[in-house]
C-alpha cells in the first residue's frame, strides 16, 4: 500500500523543453496580429518553473473599442452572417482538420501555459475541441424558425437569427476548450467575437485563431485580446456595442461582469461559474471503484474544474475502509513534469493558486480535519502541490464549504439517503454531482434531488460535445454545449404577413 510515485523532486529542477515554439503574441483585430494601443506587454509564465514563456501583447480598454468596432462592421456588413449556413458550416469543418493537424503544437502550448499533463492536452483535449467543432459546424445549417398558426388571416413565420457581437471572457484551467465551447455555438449561428483570454494562459488560443482564419474565416469576425478582467475584461461587459456576453469564471467575477452588463446596455449574459459538487459514494458501492473515480472527479487537472468532485460523501459503512484507500491512491499520484509520460498531476498554474490552495490546507489543518496524506508544496520550484486528502470533513469547515480549485480531496462521512440529499444541496453552488450505486433506485432519487445542472452517475466528468453545462443556483444562468447552447446566440423574429392583400392596402 502507498507506493509513492511522485517524481523526484530533483527531477523538476529541469524540466523538459517544450516541444513548440511560441509563434502568436500579439492581439487578433480585424484578422491581423497587432500589438496593443498602449505598446505594453505582460509575461505569461511557465507553471513548472514560475519562468517566463513569452511577453504578450496586453489590451485594455483603447484594444476592445478598436476589437468591437471591428466585430461590429463584420456583423453589420461583412460576409460571415450573410453566407450560407453551409460556407460556415465549411469553415467550421476545415478548422477542426486544421485542429488535427496541429494537435501536438496546440497541446504542447496549452502544457507550457497551464501545466497541465501533455498526454491529457495531446489525446482528450485537443481532439475534443476538434469534435466540439464538428459538432458545431453540424448545427450551423440546421438552424432555422418555425411556422406559427396565427388567429387569422396571416402567414407567420420566426426567423432565428444571430445575435450579433459576442464578448466572450474566459479563465484558464481549459484555455482550449473554453475557447472552443465559446466559439462553436457563436460562429455556427453567424455572430461575429470578441473574446478575452485569461491573463495566465493567453497562448494557445492565439494558435486555434490563427488555424481557423487559414479555415476560411473572414477577417474581423473573431478578435482576440489578451489581457486582464478589470481592464479588457471589464471593458467587453461594459460596451454598448457588445450584443451579448458570455462568460466562465469565478462566481465574484460573474457577478462583477453582470453589473457591467446591466449597467450599460443590458445585453444578456450567459456565466459559467464555481462549484462545490458532492461526489456520493452510497452504502452498496465497490470500495476500489469509488475510491478510483471519488479520486478523477477531485484530482482530474490538478484539481482545477469547476466541477471537481470536491466534496465526497462515503456512507458510514464503508467510510473508514474509503479513506484509507483514498490515501494509498493519492499517494500513489504521479506528480512530476507534465511534458513527461504516465504524468497524471502537473503544476498548479500560479503563485496565487498555489498560495491559496496551501492556506486552505492550514485552515482544513486548524479547524480540526485529519490530514490523511500530502499537505505541503511538492519540490522547490514552481508550483506542485502534494495530492492531499482530509477525512473527518465537517460541513461548517472553509474546506468543506469554499471552492479550493486545488488537489484536495475532503472526505465527509454521512448515515442515509435523505440527510446527504439536504448536506449535498445545503450550499450556494449547484454545478454538478457525482452519485456512485448499483442501486437505480438510489441513483434515480439522488439525481431528481440534487440541484444541479449535472449529475454523473456512475461515472465524472463525461463531456460530449452534445451534453449541455452549466449551474443551478450560483454557479450560473444558461447552459452552454449542445442543442441548449444555440440559444444563447440567436434573437427570435416573428414575421407576420397577411395571406391576402389587407383591405387597407
Ligand atoms: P476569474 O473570475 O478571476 O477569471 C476568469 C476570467 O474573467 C479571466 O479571463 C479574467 O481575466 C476575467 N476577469 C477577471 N476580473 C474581471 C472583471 N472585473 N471584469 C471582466 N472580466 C474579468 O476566475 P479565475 O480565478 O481565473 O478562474 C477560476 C474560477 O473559474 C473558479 O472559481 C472556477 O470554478 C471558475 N470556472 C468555472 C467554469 C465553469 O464552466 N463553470 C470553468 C472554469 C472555471
Amino acid at each position: 500500500r502507498g507506493i509513492n510515485k511522485y517524481s523526484t523532486a530533483a527531477a523538476l529542477e529541469d524540466p523538459i523543453n517544450p516541444p513548440v515554439n511560441v509563434n502568436y503574441t500579439q492581439l487578433l483585430i480585424g484578422g491581423q496580429f497587432v500589438d496593443a494601443a498602449s505598446g505594453k506587454t505582460f509575461q505569461t509564465l511557465d507553471p513548472r518553473t514560475g519562468d517566463v514563456i513569452a511577453n504578450v501583447a496586453e489590451g485594455d480598454a483603447e484594444d476592445v473599442n478598436r476589437a468591437v468596432a471591428t466585430a461590429r462592421k463584420a456583423f453589420d456588413e461583412g460576409p460571415w452572417p450573410r453566407m450560407t449556413a453551409y460556407e460556415r458550416q465549411r469553415v467550421l469543418l476545415r478548422f477542426a482538420d486544421l485542429i488535427e493537424q496541429h494537435n501536438d503544437e496546440l497541446a504542447a502550448l496549452e502544457t507550457w501555459d497551464n501545466g497541465k499533463p501533455y498526454e491529457q492536452a495531446a489525446k482528450i483535449e485537443v481532439p475534443m475541441l476538434a469534435r466540439l467543432m464538428r459538432y458545431y459546424a453540424g448545427w450551423a445549417d440546421k438552424i432555422h424558425g418555425l411556422t406559427v398558426p396565427a388567429d387569422g388571416p396571416y402567414h407567420v413565420q420566426t426567423l432565428h437569427e444571430p445575435i450579433g457581437v459576442a464578448g466572450q471572457i474566459i479563465p484558464w484551467n481549459f484555455p482550449l476548450l473554453m475557447f472552443g465551447w465559446k466559439v462553436g455555438p457563436a460562429l455556427a449561428c453567424g455572430n461575429t467575437i470578441v473574446m478575452k483570454t485569461a491573463e495566465q494562459t493567453p497562448l494557445s488560443a492565439l494558435l486555434a485563431s490563427k488555424l481557423l482564419h487559414e479555415a476560411g474565416l473572414p477577417s474581423g469576425v473573431l478578435n482576440v485580446v489578451s489581457g486582464f478582467g478589470p481592464t479588457a475584461g471589464a471593458a467587453i461587459a461594459n460596451h454598448m456595442d457588445v450584443d451579448k456576453l458570455a462568460f466562465t469564471g469565478s462566481t465574484a467575477t460573474g457577478k462583477v461582469v453582470l453589473q457591467l452588463a446591466s449597467k450599460s446596455n443590458l445585453k444578456p449574459v450567459t456565466l459559467e461559474l464555481g462549484g462545490k459538487s458532492p461526489f456520493i459514494v452510497c452504502e452498496d458501492a465497490d470500495v476500489d471503484k469509488a475510491v478510483e473515480l471519488a479520486h478523477f472527479a477531485l484530482f482530474f487537472n490538478q484539481g482545477q474544474c469547476c466541477c471537481a468532485g470536491s466534496r465526497t460523501f462515503v456512507h458510514e459503512r464503508v467510510y473508514d475502509e474509503f479513506v484509507e484507500k483514498a490515501k494509498a491512491r493519492a499517494l500513489n499520484r504521479s506528480v512530476g513534469d507534465p511534458f513527461k509520460g504516465g504524468i497524471e498531476q502537473g503544476p498548479q498554474i500560479d503563485t496565487d493558486q498555489f498560495d491559496k490552495i496551501l492556506n486552505y490546507i492550514n485552515s482544513g489543518i486548524e479547524s480540526g480535519a485529519t490530514l490523511e496524506t500530502g499537505g505541503e508544496r511538492f519540490g522547490n520550484k514552481g508550483y506542485y502541490i502534494k495530492p492531499t486528502v482530509f477525512s473527518n470533513v465537517k460541513d461548517d469547515m472553509l474546506i468543506a464549504k469554499d471552492e479550493i480549485f486545488g488537489p484536495v480531496q475532503t472526505i465527509l462521512k454521512y448515515k442515509d439517503l435523505d440527510e446527504v440529499i439536504r448536506r449535498a444541496n445545503s450550499t450556494h453552488y449547484g454545478l454538478a454531482a457525482g452519485v456512485f450505486t448499483h442501486n437505480i433506485d438510489t441513483a434515480n432519487t439522488l439525481t431528481r434531488a440534487l440541484r444541479v445542472g449535472t449529475v454523473w452517475v456512475n461515472c465524472f466528468d463525461t463531456f460530449d460535445a452534445a451534453i449541455p453545462f452549466g449551474g443551478y443556483k450560483m454557479s450560473g444562468h444558461g447552459r452552454e454545449k449542445g442543442i441548449y447552447s444555440l440559444n444563447n446566440y440567436l434573437q427570435v423574429k416573428a414575421v407576420v404577413t397577411p395571406l391576402n392583400n389587407p383591405a387597407w392596402l
